[in-house]
């Protein structure tokens, strides 16, 4: 496989995942085009803090064996940047957690991811470095240098088949908004395309993903709209506040069109609730009346259901939190949930699963973006310097992410259906 002739490679999903792979296999000279199913933009609403590190030192650790430097991120960015752009917001290293009266139980220093970022950054950023043709995007597109291969984004289209065409052929079969189907041939086909991914439901029909028994309610307020009581207890600490049967996670992450100045950063909340299967529906069936599975963003939310949620978070949550949840403007909310492929290449190396279709994993261990990274820059070393074959990149990929997962099923578990030991258990006194 390694220094292979150029192929012609279709991604499926547009996304972080997506972007990561797709500059890699571009720049070593291939022929890449992504298909995403949304349309130009509206990618951009999922804009939510994403951590650099992991908040787990052993899976930080583990990372070392398949790239070099122990964060992918990071790495990716060293090696892909041709913009220069400044992309996340160095935080001090301290973790903190608040009891419910608002003040600071316990901090901890060593152990805390030391930067963050925002999804809209990132997906600006890997735009301006695939295509440079985002129209929304706020960072100017990179140049393309003598070797580069061809880089399109197409949206709009939906992956819907994938046909082994014999020898190296594989035949994307997609469909417009319109319901109009078209294919494109192919050397290699590479799903992107997220936690419920349609080439995984395609390859290995049997895989699932389940519902955990809680959501992440999640938005972010900027920081010069935050009273001075709420800015002096968060600083620009990693804070969390757990209490019987949920817990909430604030950090700063980069403000409008990625600006790191403080005062435009964003204070970032990620809050946990416990609901039934039937609770999970009524909350997740938005303003004109569609049920979603796993999640709803921006806008979507019925007003119902978001007032409810802003009393209870100043019934429940410390005045720091409360204060954060009330005055997001714009809530949106994931369903936490569980998959994992079984197998991560497919029709004799022609069709390969990678990030969150691969393992998607929970929010807690902030590995998501890490593993996606780590993906594209395994791939390099599967089709230019041949130091992994993709036998070999399968047993890896799937090994690193059944760990991270379990581990993002423990942590999750204890938080919301057991005993933190950080948990503030005094009642609430204004229910
Ligand atoms: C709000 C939010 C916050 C997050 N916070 C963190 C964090 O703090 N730390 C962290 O590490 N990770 C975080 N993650 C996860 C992280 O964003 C993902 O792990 C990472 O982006 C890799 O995702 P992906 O590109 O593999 O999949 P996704 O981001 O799910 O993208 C899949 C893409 O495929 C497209 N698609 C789906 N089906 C089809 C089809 N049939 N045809 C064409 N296109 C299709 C979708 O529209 C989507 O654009 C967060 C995710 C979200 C949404």
């Amino acid at each position: 496989m390694a220094n292979s002739e150029p192929k012609k490679i279709i991604i499926v999903g547009g996304s972080l995942g997506g972007l990561f792979a797709g500059i890699v296999l571009f720049r070593l000279g291939h022929d890449v085009t992504i298909l995403e199913r949304t349309q130009s933009g509206t990618l951009i609403d999922q804009g939510a803090g994403i951590s650099i590190s992991t908040v787990v030192p052993s899976i930080y650790e583990s990372f070392k064996s398949l790239t070099s430097s122990g964060s992918p991120i990071l790495e990716f960015f060293n090696e892909y940047d041709r913009t220069g752009t400044q992309y996340y917001v160095n935080l001090p290293d301290a973790m903190q957690f608040l009891k419910r009266d608002g003040s600071v139980k316990a901090t901890i220093t060593g152990k805390v991811p030391n930067a963050s970022t925002s999804w809209g950054l990132l997906y600006s950023l890997l735009r301006a470095n695939f295509d440079g043709r985002y129209e929304e995007g706020f960072i100017a597109g990179a140049e393309g240098r003598e070797g580069d291969g061809k880089a399109e984004y197409r949206t709009g289209l939906r992956v819907c088949e994938i046909e082994d065409a014999g020898s190296d052929q594989v035949n994307v079969h997609y469909e417009d908004n319109s319901g109009k189907k078209s294919f494109t041939e192919a050397n290699l086909v590479i799903g992107a395309d997220g936690p419920s991914s349609s080439v995984k439901k395609l390859m290995q029909p049997e895989a699932e993903r389940t519902y955990s028994g809680y959501v992440a309610w999640r938005g972010m307020v900027r920081e010069d709209l935050l009273s001075k009581e709420t800015e002096n207890i968060l600083k620009d600490n990693l804070t969390f506040f757990y209490y019987k049967g949920g817990h909430v996670v604030i950090y700063k992450i980069p403000g409008l069109n990625g600006s790191t100045s403080k005062g435009e950063r964003y204070a970032n909340i990620v809050w946990y609730t416990n609901h039934t299967p039937s609770e999970l529906q009524d909350i997740l069936t938005s303003t004109s009346g569609k049920i979603h599975t796993f999640s709803l963003g921006i806008g979507k939310i019925r007003p119902e259901i978001r007032d409810r949620q802003r009393l209870i978070a100043s019934s429940i949550l410390p005045a720091p939190a409360a204060e954060i949840f009330q005055k997001v403007e714009q809530p949106f909310i994931q369903a936490i949930t569980d998959t994992i492929a079984s197998k991560a290449v497919f029709m004799n190396g022609k069709v390969m699963l990678m990030g969150d279709a691969l393992a998607g994993l929970r929010t807690h261990t902030a590995s998501g973006t890490s593993q996606a990274a780590m993906h594209a820059l395994m791939l390099e070393k599967v089709f230019e310097s041949g130091e992994i074959e993709l036998g070999e990149w399968d047993e890896k990929v799937l090994e690193w992410a059944a760990w991270v997962q379990k581990m993002g099923v423990q942590m999750g578990n204890l938080a919301q259906f057991g005993e933190h030991p950080q948990a503030d258990l005094t009642s609430p006194s204004n229910l």
